[in-house]
């Protein structure tokens, strides 16, 4: 069959707006070929049993298993993560708090980061990537989720990022920060969405987080302070209806300079304070 009728085979078959897009993706992983490739060659031949491993692929994202898992990477700010079911799906939103963050870092010196809950690794080693005289910690309570962050730090070559196990803040020990980020768990444990797309095969642990989704940021919030140095940041984002919540958890710890920023949609996505 040829390259173009077997893609669009493929996409009458996958659900969703993404069908087509999708339905390249997993051709590309089949046959390990560039998204220019498949353009050019529409009209080559697939052999017999490339054809059959396509269409499995195709048949699993056809009953939801998300495409990140089933290729094994996703990208994210500036660099191809691998990724396992043992951590979340790295999301485009969660770039502006590597924004944010790089606005924090200089450049030009040295200067120390801590991303709690790294999963993937994916805001640690966009960070240590973008600032490489900066020394990174990226902790997760999963080790499983660490050895991933750790074999995608190796594979990108990023030698400034370290790997520390525990929660939250206790896999900091007493070493203290000059800016702590983290994308943790805030979806409330009943929320519908949890059992709908991609999240349903996503680690639970890394989603929800109690029956309002705060438990973590309130821990987070709290436990910062003692890991920041003075004038330190501590960056996190949150959903998108609890910016108000979040803020107020700031100011009640003390943390000055707080803020709230959107994302590119217009929600609240990511908030912080520093130590005065
Ligand atoms: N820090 C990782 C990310 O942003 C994992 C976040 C999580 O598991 N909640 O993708």
């Amino acid at each position: 069959m040829r390259v173009g009728d077997l893609l669009a085979q493929a996409t009458r078959a996958l659900p969703g707006p993404d069908a087509r897009r999708e339905a390249a993706l997993l051709l590309r992983h089949v046959l390990d070929v560039s998204e220019a490739w498949l353009v050019a060659h529409a009209d080559d031949t697939i052999d017999a049993g490339r054809r059959a491993a396509f269409e499995a692929l195709v048949a699993r994202r056809a009953k939801g298993e998300p495409v990140a898992y089933i290729v094994g990477v996703r990208g994210f700010h500036d660099l191809e993560l691998e990724v396992t079911r043992d951590v979340l799906i790295p999301r485009p939103e969660t770039e502006l708090l590597v924004e944010l963050a790089l606005q924090r870092i200089p450049a030009d010196t040295g200067c120390t980061v801590a991303d709690l809950g790294t999963g993937s690794g994916a805001v640690a080693l966009a960070i240590a990537k973008a600032r490489p005289l900066a020394r990174v910690v990226a902790t997760d309570a999963s080790a499983a989720a660490l050895q991933v962050a750790r074999a995608n730090a190796e594979r990108l070559g990023l030698r400034n990022v370290g790997f520390a196990q525990g929660d939250w803040c206790v896999a900091l020990g007493d070493a203290r920060f000059d800016v702590i980020v983290s994308n943790p768990p805030y979806i409330a444990e009943g929320d519908p969405h949890l059992r709908e797309g991609d999240l349903r095969f996503e680690p639970r642990t890394a989603l929800a987080s109690g029956a309002d989704g705060l438990d973590a940021i309130r821990v987070i919030v709290r436990d910062a302070r003692a890991h920041l140095r003075e004038g330190g940041w501590l960056l996190f984002e949150h959903g998108f209806d609890q910016g108000a919540d979040v803020r107020d958890l700031l100011l009640d710890h003390s943390y000055v300079e707080v803020f709230t920023r959107q994302d590119l949609e217009g929600r609240e996505r990511v908030s912080g304070g520093r130590i005065a």
